[in-house]
């Protein structure tokens, strides 16, 4: 490394530490002085310039504001998605209890049918005979025509809520 000098004059305050620096580690003052002013381009040159670093910080707040918003939305979305899977169970649980009810009786065994049977196996659950019929207009049925309107009423409500749930 080739070598070259220069002459400085200093505040007598500096000259002072740069010779506590040079002491401290058994350094000669031209040394002390040579590592410092190295040190000191270094620090001048390396370090991000101001612009620099408020375009950074900049771009991480917008950064940050953009999770901030995903995370909201996402919290939202959940939120939503277990308000309408509770309901959607609340309208099946109801629909669950009204099904098990009577609604009348076998036209061919007299055994009691329930809604179930009326609407979702479509048969007696002791003779399998079709009990769809039961449901044909005129017919003297015996169903029990208030039940059915609530049983009915649970159907809409299970149908209302998945159809909710679907358009989401
Ligand atoms: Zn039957």
């Amino acid at each position: 490394m080739t070598t070259e000098v220069i002459y400085a004059r200093v505040p007598a305050e500096l000259k002072g530490a740069v010779e506590e620096h040079a002491a401290g580690r058994s350094l000669t003052l031209a040394g002390a002085v040579s590592e410092l002013l190295v040190r000191g381009v270094e620090a001048v040159h390396g370090a991000p310039s101001v612009a620099t670093t408020e375009a950074r910080v900049t771009e991480l707040a917008r950064e940050l504001a953009e999770a901030r918003l995903a995370h909201q939305e996402e919290t939202f979305r959940r939120q939503n998605a277990e308000q309408q899977h509770q309901l959607l169970q609340r309208a099946a649980q109801t629909w669950t209890t009204r099904a098990n009810q009577p609604v009348g009786q076998c036209p061919s065994c007299t055994k009691v049918i329930s809604g179930y049977d009326l609407f979702v196996s479509g048969q007696c659950p002791q003779c399998q005979h079709a009990v769809t019929s039961m449901l044909a207009p005129g017919e003297k049925s015996g169903l029990d025509q208030k039940e059915l309107l609530v049983l009915l009423g649970a159907v809409g409500i299970l149908l209302g809520v998945m159809a909710i749930s679907r358009s989401k």
